[in-house]
């Protein structure tokens, strides 16, 4: 029997009928979970993708500039479906180019300069005929000697603007390389007056055959002239510059064609061009897959251009594959395809709309489609899902969800999705979650599908996930595609966006999810959790380098932009919001804007409609938010009927106390007096004050009683401390607030504590509410992040057996109430309230739950093909199972991770492997992340890491992994960037003592020593957590120690 607990009423007494509140205490810490996984993994691979290690010469084959293949263009526009031309003539490669404009086709003899190719390229200018690419040799450098940093000074050229590129490209598997050609149709800049050389990026790749030609129809010549130039590699060969005549500098109307032929990598590294491959379980054949990744600035590594996302222009690409593969996909349909030579066919793809170079994208492979846009064939757009064939069935929720969300987003934003195809397709082996290539939207498996039947099944907080990244590629269509920011510092206005909209567009299709209710709990513990550290960035800051542009993916951009845009929102009203929204898109489609566009957008709506007061502008309450990093607290005193608000930054104490950000803040507010029904703000803090008076709030001088509490919804970006008296009123009248407002109490008050603003006892009495609002499911959601610091800080200390009895005992009604046994039909909320809870007790070792769970597991143990374990619960049982039981169930769990088709399945059971206590299989897990032959996929490797590290036996041995072997993990995950990075973050949970911080310093310098520079922000960010850790060790734990021996005493709990 445990407990002495008496339930009245929803108030929580000790036996002698005391009602529960302590006093006095201190601390500090930040959140490392599991759960964001799922946005988080999103983003931070993102961040991933930008950078390289190994670096490759090429030698290049020359293609040169001939006569097009007749009328490819010309049908197209009539023929949007794959047409293979089995009748046209085999044509070798030298003649197969792209849709020259007539003027240029009668162009004979270049007389052109050609540039120097950089050193070691060796170019072969005699071998005309063609093809492939066989012939390239790759230079690896070795790691020791010759790892650069892979930072890059992202320089701007002005002076020209590309128009159209037109794109003939052979991406070869066997020779890692693609030859290409490539026309650019391009125009002088008339904003810049001086005189430019024409700049394209380029990165390891080669080039050939430069010609230069006048455009006719843009001067006053009657005829193309082919002109002089110079031409060479700019700087570290990073740029392609090529020089005019000064006598053409008068021309401000100039207009040129330029051509040139490539050669560029098809990496392993998940960037640029990019090979991958998955294993056809029919005939067990490999079969290989050409994908692209070119945001942020990879389209470089493909072909020269002007990449940078305001230098927008058409594209139209041709591909020429190899007749062994089945298809090839870009952004717009194809509008031709014909034999191409012997063995090779070649794929016109209609010409793009104007957009930016990290929007192309293409793939070649066997992958197939789901028949979808044969069913609905004339729905425009036309959809369709391609994925490899054992998945097809997997691809219907993916399917619906699509169907369901563009009517939305064309009704919300008043303007028809612009392409007329879209392509989803899970790729194998993806650096990111997602990419919104325009028409063709790519995906890692575990985002797009998901598996229907019976033992395969997704759990709802994956299907929800799943739908969330469709609805954010989508939203992109509008936000990101056609209209684009204008640099990488307003990244978070196309994530944002995407991410808010994927909200609204959520919460219309599954009003049940409750989803803006989640958005509350969800953003919010993503954003504070980076926004609180010191080395944290303001959400849009000056991007010079690509180390800039990979730090800036990030959930400040992504969750921080989202809750900005949010309160925005509320600051001007639905209506306003979605007009200027609507007039915005109208205004620059096509185009670049910047964040003041949207400023000045939301305050003419806002003036228009009356929500927003006409001495404010937008851009003056937004500064504060976009300039600086962090987020403030807002202290609130009663005095008298008035309040008293004062602001601060939010900061864990072992951080900067020097640091006086102030924000300008929208205050909304209600008491039991007052319900002001709208979440409109009624005060503002400025900046240049050092409080804020809001008078008679009470209609009482005397007031205790009556609870006041701010930041209505959650809607604005800052969290609340209040006066003992107001916590106390807040506690007593819990169960009457609010659902999101008793969330954030919860919430806030846990991390003000960790930050020392508030003692320890506020936090556990309010957590003590877990006990009676059983079923309060954005309550439990809100306690985890909070939860799960003290978890990390305590799990290694005495006091954890006195906080495990008490977590025990708040969590066993709830999990008496749900238990292990799923009904049918339950809610989308209560599946995942229900794993919530099963967690919790689980971990908190309730034995009636790790009992179960060991039990569930045997069962599916004894029959391997019939997994009786409920979606939802898999993740529970899995991991207690594997925590509680011994090698036996580990090996198992293997095994059925290697046995499964289901990319969901395997990130389930990848997590749970790390579960296990013995030492010998964590080790053994750890190097099965450097094994190809483990069946782990790159992609998964910082996810594996990660299990082995978040356990409290494990975290010593990855470090100890990385520390050993980091010179073989560099080399097998490629570029040393955020895969390490990843695993660096993660090593740190249980890191809190002083002789940490020199094990990691040992690691900065073993990682200095072999040139891995792009791990340093990672090695930063780890160093301050583990400063962090020690802070509150020192500070916190003996104050919360004696709370929680205090409960513990006073309620009787057995601590067994
Ligand atoms: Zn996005």
């Amino acid at each position: 029997m445990e407990g002495g607990y008496v339930n009245e009423g929803g108030q929580l007494k000790t036996k002698n009928g005391q009602k529960y509140i302590f006093n006095n205490g201190p601390p500090s810490g930040v959140y490392v979970s599991r759960a964001c996984l799922i946005i988080s993994a999103f983003i931070m691979v993102a961040a991933l993708i930008s950078s390289v290690l190994i670096t490759y010469f090429l030698t290049s084959q020359g293609l040169p500039i001939t006569e097009p293949p007749p009328s490819a263009q010309a049908q197209s526009k009539d023929h949007p479906e794959h047409q293979t031309d089995s009748r046209a003539n085999a044509t070798p490669l030298v003649s197969a180019k792209f849709d020259i404009p007539d003027w240029l086709k009668t162009k004979k003899e270049a007389t052109t300069s050609s540039p120097e190719l950089p050193p070691v390229i060796v170019q072969n200018e005699d071998k005309l005929t063609a093809p492939p690419v066989g012939d390239i040799p790759v230079i690896e450098e070795t790691l020791d000697t010759s790892i650069k940093s892979t930072d890059r000074l992202l320089q701007l050229y002005e002076g020209w603007r590309p128009l159209h590129y037109r794109i003939v490209i052979e991406p070869n598997v066997e020779s890692s390389a693609s030859n290409g050609s490539l026309v650019i149709e391009i125009a002088r800049d008339p904003k810049v007056t001086s005189w430019e050389p024409i700049v394209l990026d380029v990165y390891n790749v080669s080039i050939s055959n430069v010609r230069v030609i006048r455009s006719p129809a843009e001067s006053n010549a009657t005829e193309e002239v082919e002109l002089d130039f110079d031409s060479d590699y700019g700087d570290n060969n990073a740029t392609f510059v090529i020089k005019l005549a000064k006598e053409l500098s008068t021309e401000s109307n100039l207009r040129l064609m330029l051509s040139l032929d490539f050669v560029s990598q098809v990496t392993d590294t998940l960037q640029g061009i990019y090979k991958t491959s998955y294993v056809n379980p029919g005939n067990k054949q490999l079969q290989w897959v050409i994908s692209t990744q070119f945001s942020p600035i990879d389209a470089r590594r493909a072909f020269p251009c002007f990449d940078r996302p305001d230098m927008k222009a058409n594209f139209t690409l041709s591909i020429i594959r190899d007749i062994k593969t089945s298809m090839a996909l870009s952004n717009m349909p194809i509008s031709h395809s014909s034999s191409h030579r012997p063995g090779y066919i070649r794929d016109d793809f209609m010409t793009t709309p104007k957009m930016p170079t990290y929007l192309l994208a293409f793939i070649v492979s066997n992958m197939v489609d789901s028949r979808f846009a044969l069913l609905d064939g004339d729905i425009v757009p036309r959809v369709e899902i391609w994925t490899r064939p054992t998945f097809v069935d997997m691809t219907h929720y993916a399917y619906k969800m699509v169907r369901q969300f563009l009517p939305y987003y064309e009704e919300y934003f008043g303007i028809k999705n612009k392409l007329p195809k879209i392509d989803l397709v899970s790729v194998p082996d993806f650096g990111f979650g997602a990419m919104e290539n325009w028409g063709l939207i790519t995906f890692r498996d575990s985002a797009l599908l998901v598996p229907e039947d019976q033992e395969l099944a997704s759990s709802s907080e994956h299907m929800q996930y799943v739908a969330q990244i469709i609805a954010h590629e989508l939203a992109h269509n509008w936000f990101g595609n056609l209209v684009t920011p204008k640099w990488w510092d307003d990244l978070w206005l196309k994530e944002g966006f995407a991410c808010y909209m994927s909200y609204k567009a959520l919460n219309q299709v599954h009003p049940e999810f409750q989803i803006m209710d989640t958005f509350t709990v969800l953003e919010f513990k993503e954003s504070m959790q980076h926004d609180a550290a010191n080395t944290s960035h303001a959400i849009s800051f000056d991007v010079k380098t690509s180390n800039d542009v990979r730090r800036i993916f990030d959930p400040i951009s992504y969750s921080k932009g989202t809750i900005l845009l949010r309160m925005l929102n509320s600051i001007v009203g639905d209506e306003a919001f979605r007009s200027a929204t609507q007039d915005l898109l109208q205004s620059f489609s096509y185009e670049n804007m910047n964040r003041n566009d949207l400023w000045a957008f939301l305050t003419r709506h806002g003036h228009e409609k009356g929500t927003l007061s006409k001495d404010l502008n937008v851009k003056q309450i937004m500064d504060s938010w976009i300039a600086q990093p962090g987020y403030p607290v807002v202290h609130v005193e009663r005095a008298g009927a008035d309040l008293v608000l004062r602001q601060e930054r939010y900061l864990l104490p072992a951080r900067n106390p020097l640091d006086h950000s102030r924000w300008f803040i929208p205050i909304t507010y209600e008491t039991d007096e007052l319900h002001k029904g709208d979440n409109i703000p009624t005060h503002w803090m400025t900046q240049d004050l050092d409080q804020l008076v809001i008078k008679d709030v009470f209609t009482k001088k005397i007031n205790n009683d009556n609870v006041v509490y701010l930041n209505l919804n959650r809607e604005s970006y800052y969290r609340v401390n209040y006066d003992m008296a107001s916590w106390l009123a807040l506690k007593k009248k819990f169960s009457t607030l609010p659902r999101i407002t008793r969330a954030q109490l919860l919430d806030d008050a846990l991390h003000l504590s960790q930050a020392e603003y508030l003692p320890y006892d506020i936090p556990l009495t309010f957590l003590m509410e877990l006990f009676t609002s059983v079923d309060d499911e954005l309550l439990w959601s809100a306690a985890k992040p909070g939860l799960n610091y003290l978890i990390y800080n305590l799990k290694r200390e005495p006091a954890y057996e006195t906080f495990r009895a008490f977590m025990k005992f708040i969590v066993r009604p709830a999990f008496d109430h749900y238990g292990l046994n799923e009904p049918d039909n339950e809610s989308h909320l209560q599946l995942k309230h229900r794993a919530l809870v099963a967690n919790f007790a689980c971990k908190f070792n309730y034995d009636r739950c790790t009992q179960v769970a060991q039990m569930k597991f045997r069962e599916w143990m004894r029959d391997a093909k019939k997994n009786p374990i409920k979606p939802n619960l898999k993740s529970v049982i899995y991991c207690t199972a594997l925590a509680e039981g011994s090698y036996q169930e580990w090996y198992f769990a293997y095994k059925q991770y290697k046995r499964t088709n289901s990319a969901s399945e395997k990130e389930e059971i990848l997590t749970s492997l790390g579960c296990t206590t013995k030492p010998w299989l964590l080790s053994k897990y750890l190097n099965l992340t450097i094994n190809s032959t483990s069946g782990i996929l790159k992609q998964d490797g910082a996810l594996a890491f990660r299990a082995v590290a978040s356990n409290a036996i494990g975290y010593e041995m990855a470090f100890d992994f990385l520390q050993s072997n980091i010179k073989e993990i560099a080399d097998y995950y490629g570029d040393g960037f955020s895969t390490i990075s990843e695993m660096i973050k993660s090593l740190t949970i249980y890191m809190n003592k002083d002789y940490h911080k020199q094990q990691l310093q040992a690691l900065a310098a073993n990682c200095r020593k072999l040139g891995l520079k792009a791990v340093e922000m990672a090695i930063g960010m780890a160093m301050e957590q583990v400063n962090d850790n020690i802070y509150w060790r020192t500070h916190s734990y003996d104050s919360l120690k004696g709370f929680l021996e205090g409960i513990v005493s006073e309620f009787q709990i057995n601590i067994f």
